[in-house]
């Protein structure tokens, strides 16, 4: 939605950040399709399908901004809109209702499409989202209710692009190519709307190039992952110079598409400097042999990651921790690695100390759950590791190796070490009640498994177990056992 002919401003919202989906991510309002939206007529729109979109999207709007896009809703004030909005909150009347009582008409033209985009396969959730474009009509304002949505403002399409550079919002691919899009283009409503469809991804074209951050390219290849991640995300960092981190993918149509995507990234100017690995589990180093050789580009990770891919990878160069990986450009970047043990004992991160962003591999990740397995897996490293982060000066974004980016990152991590301090309580509580192996502890202390993870559990009980030996808080007799000290 956009408002101010002459300079025109864009209305966008705050997801909620403790959204399990895109939380902390900026987006436009909009929603999912109801069964009530393909019965009301929309003049000027024949397509059932299309029809029910503009619906939709008409619907939407009302509810999450009190915006009417209707002939007909300027007889209505203000409050005679809000209390409709109201209304259709609390569930007393439904959109179309509203529609009839008020005598109000949908209409196509004041809906311009502007692209069909697809979520990537990475994500959880796969949407295929229509867009189109919309003025705030006359005498109408737009209010959030904070509950889903955080917030909402009007904002110049290249005041957003200037936030999102500094690293303080996040938005899905479609939302940075409409604000991109919209700051780039000045003419009438269907030039924006022809430049914002113009790209093959707003036709519903896989969308493969992700640059989740200036510079911080994202590109997930499918992998023999932990369900339910399907993919690992390799990074591509930087300018005029790169470098990739976890080129993973062991297939070689993935390998194909990433040398695809770095081919077209290289075609415009870029060289690669290195190649980095996060860790040495086959989900993330299956494609390094590949990479490194095509581009005959040197392979860098920290020196236990390297010992345990001894014959497998050959890593030149150890990474230690705190190292700088500065790349030039705009608006440069300044990678710290950080040496993150609990996951793995070599794992590394990537801090950029300009946005506030973190690379963090398997430490914190977007899809499914974190695998602490001793001996390699420590949870009293891994909970060190997950302070370390928060204790940076500054936090905007992760950038996870398996799943979307997440937006709000303080809150991310804190959610990850309060689970984790959730299922040592339910452990140490197994234990007073008289479990004493792990076998017995797991389905107490993880009652809401399903029996078949139980496996899993057990190492991950063993984890925390070794934990609470180490602080003295627990004592490991023989054969397994364990009790309170
Ligand atoms: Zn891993």
């Amino acid at each position: 939605m956009l408002k101010d002919q002459s300079d025109p401003k864009v209305f966008w919202v705050k997801r909620n950040p403790g959204l399990a989906f895109m939380g902390g991510y900026h987006a436009f309002p909009g929603g999912q399709t109801d069964k009530e939206d393909e019965a009301i007529p929309v003049a000027g729109c024949e397509a059932t399908d299309e029809s029910a979109m503009r619906v939709c999207a008409a619907r939407e709007l009302f509810e999450e901004t009190g915006v009417l896009l209707a002939r007909g809703a300027e007889r209505l004030s203000g409050d005679q809109l809000a209390e409709r909005r109201r209304f259709i909150a609390s569930g007393h009347e439904s959109f179309q209702q509203l529609l009839e009582q008020d005598d109000l008409q949908l209409e196509a033209a004041s809906l311009v499409p502007a692209g069909r985009w697809v979520t990537p396969p990475f994500s959880p959730r796969r949407f295929d989202t229509w867009f189109f474009l919309a003025w705030l009509p006359d005498n109408q304002e737009a209010v959030i209710e904070p509950g889903e949505l955080e917030s909402g403002e009007w904002i110049l399409p290249r005041e957003a692009l200037e936030r999102w550079k500094r690293g303080e919002v996040i938005m899905a691919p479609p939302i940075l190519h409409a604000i991109r899009t919209l700051a780039a283009s000045h003419g009438p409503f269907d030039h924006i709307a022809a430049a914002l469809t113009s790209v093959p991804e707003a036709r519903r074209g896989e969308v493969r190039r992700i640059e989740f951050g200036p510079g911080i390219y994202f590109f997930p290849v499918r992998t023999p992952t932990l369900p339910p991640a399907t993919h690992t995300n390799c990074y591509v960092v930087g300018g005029s110079e790169v470098i990739i981190i976890d080129p993973a993918s062991p297939y070689e149509e993935e390998q194909a598409a990433l040398d695809e995507f770095l081919d077209k990234l290289l075609g415009e100017g870029r060289t690669v400097r290195e190649i980095f690995l996060t860790h040495h589990h086959p989900d993330h180093v299956a494609g390094v042999n590949h990479l490194s050789s095509r581009l005959g580009v040197r392979v860098a990770a920290h020196r236990l990651t390297a010992e345990r891919l001894r014959g497998a990878v050959r890593v030149v160069r150890f990474v230690a921790d705190n190292e700088l990986i500065d790349l030039p450009g705009e608006p440069g970047w300044r990678l710290r690695a950080l040496h993150t043990p609990g996951h793995t004992r070599g794992h590394l991160c990537f801090y950029d100390e300009n946005t506030a962003a973190i690379i963090t591999g398997d430490l914190v990740v977007g899809i499914g759950t974190v695998v602490i397995d001793p001996p390699e897996g420590n949870m009293l490293q891994y909970l060190k590791s997950l302070d370390r982060l928060l204790g940076l000066p500054r936090l905007s974004s992760l950038y996870p190796a398996h799943g979307p980016a997440i937006g709000s990152a303080r809150l991310k991590i804190e959610e990850y070490i309060s689970h984790r301090n959730m299922r040592e309580g339910r452990i140490l509580d197994a234990i007073k009640a008289g479990s004493e192996t792990t076998a017995e502890i797991v389905p107490m202390a993880y009652s809401e498994v399903n029996s078949s993870l139980y496996g899993l559990a057990e190492r991950s009980t063993l984890a925390h177990l070794e934990k609470l030996v180490e602080e003295g808080r627990v004592t490991r007799l023989n054969g397994g056992r364990y009790h309170i000290s």
